[in-house]
């Protein structure tokens, strides 16, 4: 296996190399827009005479999926010498276009637009801007992005500060222009600008490679970090440090815009990672618990995803299908990494990290759908997954492959741990399969086996056979072996966990997952139902409004009262739901009252869970 992916991928590179040449595209753009949610770019790109097909990116690295915003492209025109060239899209293909180069002509101009809305959130608002390269580019198509060059330049609203991991060549003013890199690199630096603008540095002075956070924000108060939290991501790169034992980047950049007016996101590359969070996430305790793990989840994917990468989720360009299928190693690994990290270096606290866990583990455990679809299926299926509405997401499945990817590690951990009576762990693994050498940005793909390989040179076990049963598992339980392993139960009681209850204050929703089996939010909206628990067997479903409960207009505050008055009697507790234009009241026959899940000491077991989470550098 290892063997025929290798050799399919050696024949499609041939294949695309010999198509085109080199070639150096100039880019420039406008983004003095940008707090008008639009961008201006002209993009030169040297051609032959004759028919070219001109193509717009479509599957966008770390979202393994075909997400490039082609509906957000507008404005198109292409010209040759002055002269406008008539171009037409593919009937099939809708980020081809087609033209007709007239002899004589060697470079086309092709300016645009882009609407910087994207999958319901815009990048960009009257104070900051996240500028993603891929949206702003065409190329010919065939060529490999190794093979394209380009020189970018920006022009920024007046006043605005950035940040990116490229080079600056030169500045003039607020227009900036960057070092030649190839579409490859450029698409991997993406820039952040605003307004408001802070750099702090992580590594200490004459130390290399250097690390930095480029912060933007809504207002300059935003950008006051405690420090605490500057003290932990100093510790961040530490472990890092400790626990790889390489780093594949010669700088890095954590781009962090906070802000509630554009996406909240986190998105990988080499050198820098783009992450997007809540404005207050340094003031407000319940957005910094949320959001603790978002940096170091995306700083994990410089080595697992960006270094080491399945082969399926390498491409020559853009234009070339994702495999989702190891997706439980990029993604479900780092989903791991980013909750251990967070714990290691203090962005969370024991407490806030078990409660996350335990969180995790019963949201899986109470997954409907398990029954039905594999976790394997979930990474398959990436390409389809973000699309699906939320409402009955449980019995869908969601991206699964991050949170049950967290519990199969953890699983993995305590096995090494036990095998090798603690001398080794997960942090071996790391260290040998995402380690190496260090040096500039390169990727080294692997395959299932690849990955089998390494732990049995960490400490032989029949770890193909533990992978392909969890990930193949059509078990209405969550693997939770790890927790179990290392010590630790999952109970359920009255007590809030301290997750959701940070989710409940930042967002909007009830999470009663665990007792009535349904997520509702603060207007009554039932944004998902749990098939096999009470709220289902009542009739529920997602999309329908809850109106009142036992006669009284809904709030949370009444629903839980409810909830505990119905622990005293025998009645069901009467939903009067609005579903659409019908109004029905649905009994619910429960009387549990409110439960949460918290992981407690198993006292027959040794405490590993709390040696995981010892950070490995000095210094905390
Ligand atoms: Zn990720």
């Amino acid at each position: 296996m290892r063997t025929a992916s290798f050799l399919a991928f050696i024949v499609l590179l041939a294949t695309v190399s010999f198509a085109q040449g080199p070639i150096h595209e100039q880019l420039s753009i406008d983004a003095t827009d940008a707090p008008r949610n639009i961008i201006h770019s002209v993009v030169t790109i040297p051609v032959a005479p004759g028919p070219t097909t001109l193509v717009y990116p479509k599957w966008i690295p770390g979202n393994h999926r075909p997400t490039g915003p082609i509906q957000n492209l507008t404005g198109i025109h292409v010209k040759a010498a002055g002269q406008e060239i008539p171009w037409q899209r593919d009937l099939e293909d809708m980020y081809a276009f087609h033209l007709q180069v007239p002899a004589g002509v060697k470079e086309l101009q092709v300016a645009f637009d882009t609407i910087t809305y994207y999958e319901k959130r815009s990048l960009s608002s009257t104070k900051v801007l996240d500028l993603v390269w891929n949206q702003e580019v065409l190329y010919p198509q065939g060529i490999g992005i190794d093979d394209v060059q380009i020189t970018a330049s920006v022009r920024l609203p007046e006043g605005w500060k950035f940040g990116t991991a490229l080079d600056v060549a030169h500045q003039s003013g607020n227009t900036v222009e960057f070092a030649p890199v190839t579409l490859n690199r450029l698409v991997d630096s993406p820039l952040i600008a605003g307004l408001y603008y802070r750099q702090v540095q992580l590594t200490p002075p004459g130390e290399k490679p250097v690390h930095v956070i480029d912060m933007v924000a809504e207002s300059p108060d935003e950008l006051e970090i405690t420090d605490k939290d500057l003290a932990s991501y100093k510790q961040l790169v530490a472990e890092t440090g400790k626990l790889f034992g390489a780093r594949h980047y010669e700088k890095y950049h954590f781009l962090l815009t906070l802000s509630d007016e554009t996406a909240h996101h986190g998105l990988e590359h080499h050198e820098s990672s783009d992450n997007g969070a809540a404005e207050d996430m340094f003031e407000n305790p319940n957005s910094h618990n949320l959001e603790a793990d978002l940096l170091p989840h995306e700083f994990t994917h410089s080595w697992n995803g960006k270094y080491r990468r399945p082969a399926g989720l390498v491409h020559l360009n853009y234009q070339q299908p994702m495999h989702g299928d190891l997706l439980w190693v990029y993604e479900g690994m780092t989903d791991y990494w980013g909750n251990i990290l967070a714990a290691r270096t203090g962005l969370r606290s024991p407490e806030q990290f078990r409660e996350n866990l335990a969180y995790t583990a019963a949201m899986l455990d109470h997954r409907a759908g398990r029954t039905w679809r594999p976790l394997q299926d979930t990474a398959t299926s990436v390409q389809i997954l973000f699309a699906a509405a939320p409402e009955w997401q449980n019995w869908r499945r969601s991206a699964d492959y991050y949170p049950e990817g967290y519990l199969i590690w953890l699983e993995v951990d305590s096995i090494i741990r036990r095998q090798t009576a603690g001398k080794k762990s997960l942090d071996d693994f790391c260290r040998l399969f995402e380690g190496g050498q260090s040096g500039p940005p390169k990727v080294v793909t692997y395959n299932f086996d690849d990955v089998v390989s390494a732990l049995n040179q960490v400490t032989p076990y029949d770890w193909a056979k533990l992978l392909r049963d969890r990930l193949d598992s059509k078990s209405p339980h969550a693997p939770v072996g790890g927790i179990e392993n290392d010590g630790w139960k999952v109970i359920y009681n009255d007590k809030k966990n301290v997750t959701m209850e940070a989710a409940e204050k930042v967002g909007d929703s009830l999470d009663l997952s665990f007792s009535l089996g349904i997520i509702v939010t603060k207007k009554g909206e039932v944004r998902d139902v749990i098939p096999g628990m009470p709220a289902y067997a009542g009739g529920l479903a997602p999309g329908m409004t809850i109106v009142a409960v036992n006669g009284r207009k809904y709030s949370k505050d009444v629903m839980r009262a409810e909830l505990h008055l119905a622990m005293q009697n025998q009645k069901p507790i009467a939903l009067l739901c609005e579903n659409a234009d019908y109004y029905s009241t649905y009994n619910v026959d429960y009387h549990g009252g409110e439960k949460y899940p918290h992981l407690v000491r198993d006292q027959a077991k040794p405490d590993v869970l709390s040696t995981v989470v010892k950070p490995l550098a000095a210094g905390q």
